[in-house]
């Protein structure tokens, strides 16, 4: 569902991604760890065309994000991206939140939404929440609705980038459950994490990253037995 082969990425001077190359197949939970400025997010907002790329290639569900004719509207009605900081509109509901791109985005009338919001507010299991502001919410809260309002838009694929990282221990618990059970129920996730025990449990893939390039990569249990002395190093100092 995912490829990307041999990208090139810079900002200037400095190289960030330096011949990345990893596959993603459908329902495959893919970890990506790494030290602070591995290059982790860039590959992420390249996947979705939130940055550009100089070299190589990505394709996305049928979408080749690499092509100066690509419709980013059409790849970001497939890909849902969530991030550190939930960005939800404080003036709205838990609800209203996550209708506002399936009628805006999809122009579905407001019943039809709010039966999307309604089940992907269960699904993230804050049913009882829906008429609730964002302030009135715990961070673990927000970030949940911020998972459910990107499911509303039935994406194939979702991208995580560092979700839990704003978080204490026990809300951090409460929000990779639900990425647990969206895991299971099937859906194709990338996460940039740095929850190790999360990575080994629930990853089918681990990519790690170093300088830009994936350095190591294989199962879950690749990170009890690192081949590389960087990998073993970033396991072994609790990152
Ligand atoms: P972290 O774990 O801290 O989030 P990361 O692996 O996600 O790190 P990136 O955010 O991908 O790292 O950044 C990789 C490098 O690219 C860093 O050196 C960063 O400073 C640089 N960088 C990222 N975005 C930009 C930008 N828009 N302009 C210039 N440099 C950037
Ligand atoms: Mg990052």
């Amino acid at each position: 569902v995912v490829k990307l082969s041999n990208v090139h990425k810079s900002f200037g001077p400095l190289k960030v991604l330096d011949g990345v190359s990893f596959e993603v197949a459908r329902g495959e939970v893919v970890a990506v760890i790494g030290q602070s400025g591995s290059g982790k997010s860039t590959a992420l907002r390249c996947i979705n065309a939130l940055e550009t790329i100089q070299q190589g290639s990505i394709e996305v569900c049928g979408h080749a994000v690499h092509d100066e004719k690509l419709d980013k509207r059409k790849l970001r009605l497939d890909v849902g991206i969530v991030f550190q900081s939930y960005n939800l509109f404080p003036h709205l509901t838990a609800e209203q939140n996550i209708m506002l791109a399936p009628t805006c985005v999809k122009a579905l009338g407001k019943k039809a939404a709010r039966d999307i919001a309604r089940d992907c507010l269960a699904r993230v299991g804050l049913s009882e929440k829906a008429d609730h502001y964002p302030e009135q919410l715990s961070g673990g809260q927000q970030q949940r609705v911020a998972i459910a309002r990107s499911l509303a838009m039935q994406p194939k694929v979702m991208l995580f980038d560092e979700v839990t990282s704003a978080l204490d221990p026990q809300l951090t618990g409460e929000v990779l459950k639900v990425m647990e059970d969206l895991a299971r129920g099937g859906m194709t996730m990338i996460l940039v994490t740095h929850e190790m025990a999360f990575a080994r449990k629930v990853a089918s893939q681990v990519v790690y990253m170093n300088k830009g390039k994936v350095w190591e990569t294989g199962p879950g249990s690749m990170l009890d037995a690192p081949t590389t002395p960087e990998l073993r190093d970033f396991v072994g100092s609790g990152l």
